[in-house]
Parts: structure tokens; sequence; C-alpha cells
């Protein structure tokens, strides 16, 4: 039997959306390019998949035109308490941490990708794996889908959940744009977001490895272009962990126009005049220290030592001999430690990736294409991209839903 709706891509949006339309009784065909489904779930949240937020609001989305707008009507009533009730109802227990991220209670994202698989099987839905897509035209009242592999399909309605090109090496590519401007659309260029930074300073390679809770500020010309704030990690070439991921999208457009730097706040939970008491106390207790032994304590592993030596402060100089202005450097350092930014870590590394398919050209009820009825499209493919924490596996949770339950009642 031919399907009546083809969900192209079997990714977090296409597997929801397939299942949804599944579930209002519409005879589905899943279709994967790879060899198995849910390849970025698998590897999200450092295989613990992050899968939502408890606290999902527009504001945490960014993307072009209308992105507030969209964000905000495709994710009434496909809020946090929805995604934990749709995961609930598939049987996964569900953990939150302190920060508002939501977990699978069992740890492993492999339970994610399981529950919805199995919840498609039950229903009878066609997946079929090494699937590529290699065209969607205009066929009558459908659409003919033209197979990598040679063959075709026709449906009544198809969801494209093509995703973006981050991560290559887990399905991301640039097909979704490409298969939607065949059909009319215009796309917004993908650009890496969420990704790791490369910093000027290569002595920053002595510290790879090395975490800190921080906050970022990323200035150019003086100005703040971002701010993030969590945990922070040191790696062989720059910045990485959260706070540099959640920075990255701003900072690498304002590195577009020219020189971006980063202000590393190694005590953000003190403000300027709260940590100068602290650090004039510990001086105190502690002044016969040297200044790495000093900040050994307050500052993991190997940090003390680089910081201390990038300031132009002597490690084995005593605390005692450093006098206010000496203790002003350095909580000045500490408060603001700077990274001149080069750049971003190549696709393979970009979580997400920003830009995709022209917001108003899709209606935000039903994600239907405005280009060509019947289209709907869900997902990273559309010029959408949320902060790290669960932001971005919930907009595909939710756009898949939407785009799913509306191409059924086509
Ligand atoms: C390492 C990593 C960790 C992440 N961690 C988190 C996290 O913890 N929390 C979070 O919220 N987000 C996380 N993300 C981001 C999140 O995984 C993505 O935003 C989300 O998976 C996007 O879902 P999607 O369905 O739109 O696209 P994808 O999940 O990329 O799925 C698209 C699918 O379409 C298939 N496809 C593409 N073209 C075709 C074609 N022509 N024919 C057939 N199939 C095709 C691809 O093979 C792929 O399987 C992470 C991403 C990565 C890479």
């Amino acid at each position: 039997m031919e399907p009546r709706i083809a969900v192209v891509g079997g990714g977090a949006a296409g597997l929801v959306a397939a299942l949804e339309a599944a579930r209002a009784g519409a005879p589905v065909a899943l279709l994967e390019r790879g060899k198995a489904l849910g390849r970025k779930i698998l590897a999200s949240g450092g295989g613990r998949c992050n899968l939502t937020h408890r606290d999902i609001r527009p504001e945490r989305y960014h993307g072009g035109g209308g992105v507030r707008d969209l964000v905000g009507e495709a994710l009434s009533g496909f809020d946090a308490a929805w995604a934990r009730a749709y995961f609930e109802g598939l049987g996964l227990m569900l953990m939150s941490e302190p920060d508002g991220r939501v977990f699978p209670r069992c740890g492993r994202s492999r339970a994610v990708v399981d529950v919805l698989q199995a919840a498609l099987n039950e229903l009878g839905a066609d997946i079929r794996l090494n699937a590529g897509v290699a065209a969607v035209e205009k066929d009558g009242e459908g659409f003919l889908l033209r197979l990598e592999s040679g063959g075709d399909l026709r449906a009544r309605s198809v969801v494209l959940c093509c995703g973006g090109p981050s991560y290559p090496q887990l399905g991301g590519s640039g097909s979704g744009p490409a298969l939607a401007e065949s059909l009319g659309h215009s796309c917004v260029a993908a650009a890496p977001a969420l990704v790791p930074l490369r910093v000027k300073e290569s002595w920053v390679k002595m510290l790879d490895g090395i975490r800190v809770e921080a906050a970022l500020r990323a200035e150019a010309e003086g100005r703040t272009v971002a701010e993030s704030r969590g945990e922070l990690l040191f790696t062989a070439y720059g910045i990485s962990g959260p706070a540099a991921l959640d920075l990255s999208r701003e900072a690498l457009r304002a590195l577009a126009g020219g020189r971006v730097s980063c202000a590393v706040d190694l005590f953000p939970e003190w403000g300027d005049g709260e940590f100068r008491k602290l650090l004039e106390e510990r001086a105190l207790r502690f002044g016969r220290r040297s200044l790495a032994g000093f900040l050994t304590g307050m500052l993991p592993g190997r940090l003390p030592e680089v910081f201390l030596e990038q300031q132009g402060l002597g490690p084995h100089d005593r605390v005692e001999a450093l006098g206010a202005a000496g203790l002003e450097a350095l909580q000045r350092g500490l408060k603001g430690w700077r990274f001149e930014l080069l750049g971003p870590r190549p696709w393979e590394e970009a979580m997400v990736s920003s830009g995709g398919v022209s917001l108003p050209e899709v209606d935000p009820g039903s994600l239907e294409s405005r280009k060509a009825p019947g289209l709907f499209l869900a997902g990273e493919l559309l010029d959408v991209d949320g902060d790290s924490g669960g932001f971005n596996l919930h907009f595909a949770w939710a756009s898949g839903a939407r785009a799913g339950r509306a191409a059924s009642t086509r």
C-alpha cells in the first residue's frame, strides 16, 4: 500500500512526526538515509540524551525574522509538561537535574530511541533504513519521492525532517534545504551554532581537559555581543562546554565583522566588591603562601599556575608581597581573563546548525509550507536553533508532533 504520509529523516523530529501521523490513523512511511534511526539522539547529552528542559520558552530560541512568533506558536501546547507527558506515556521514566535539564532516568539515550521505535512498530509504520531521498517532486495532489537507491514512492503529504549539516558523521547534511529549495523555498545559509571555539592563545593547550564554572562575555570593539554562564571546558585549541557553546552563535556573527575577545569570569558567583573582600580575607589568612598555593583550592588542576604565568605574576611569589595593586590585578584577571576568539571548530563538532528554511514561508500552526501545500517541515531543518540544555531536541519533538498531526488531517 502506498503511504499517505512520507516522513523524510528518521531523527528526533521525524520519529515523532511519523508516530503522531500513525497514531492519527494515517499510513506512514519513515525514510531514513542512514542505517539506523536517531543517531544524533543516541549521541546527545554525552550519551544520556538531554531531551528537554523544565523551562521551555521562545526566548531560548534564535533564528531569522519571525522566529519568536513561529516558535511561540509551534510550542503552544507542546511545552515542557507536554514533552514529559509524551515520553512518560511511551513508558520512559525521566529525571531532571537542578539546572532544569531533563534526561531519561536510566541515563541512556538508547532508551529514547527504543521507546519511539517500539511505538512506531506497534502501529505498523513502514520504517525504511538506507532510504535516502534524492528528490521530492509535486505530483498532482501529492508528491513523488525519488530514492537515492533508484526506486520511487508516492505520498499525499510529505514531512521533511532532514536536520542540518552539523555532525556529518551522524547524518548531518545539506540535503534538507536542497529538497525544500527544489519545492520553492528559500533558506538562510547554514552556520555552525553551539560549536566549540578556537582561541589565539596557543598556551591554552596546557589547560586541556580542565572544567570550571564560569561566566563568559564576548566583546567586539568594547561592546558586549554575547554572554553566557555555566560549565566551561578548556581544550587543546580553545574553549568548549555549555558556556562556550552558548556563546558561540553570537560571537561568531560578531567575528565575521572583526576581532572578538572573550572575558572569562572564573568566580561569577561574587560581584567585584564581594570578590575583592574575599581575596583580601584570604590574603590575610594565607599571606605566607606562594601565589600558586594561594589559588590552589580556588581553581582546579594546572589552572592556577598557567593563569599566573599569563598574568605576568610569579607562581612562587608570596601573597603578602603582592600589595593592594597586585591584589587588584589578581582580581581583575580572575574575573576577566581575556582570550581572543579565532573561529569555530569544524562542522564535525558543531552540535547544531543555525539557518535553514525561511520561517515566514511556513505556517506556524501546522508547519505546512506556504510554497508547496501538502509539504510540512520540522526540526533543525527550519531556521530555528536553541540554546544548549535540551532546547534543540525539544523543538524537534514539538515541531515533529505538530507537523505529523497536521499532515494526517490532509
Ligand atoms: C553530539 C550531539 C549532541 C547533542 N546533544 C543534545 C542534547 O543533549 N540536547 C539537545 O536538545 N540537543 C542536542 N543536540 C542537538 C539535537 O540532537 C538536534 O538538534 C536534533 O537531533 C535535531 O533533530 P532533527 O530531527 O531535526 O534532525 P536530525 O536528528 O539530524 O535527523 C535528521 C535525519 O534525517 C536524515 N536525512 C537527512 N537527509 C535525508 C534524506 N535526503 N533522505 C533521508 N533521510 C535523510 C539524517 O540521516 C538524520 O537521521 C546534539 C547534537 C549533537 C550532534
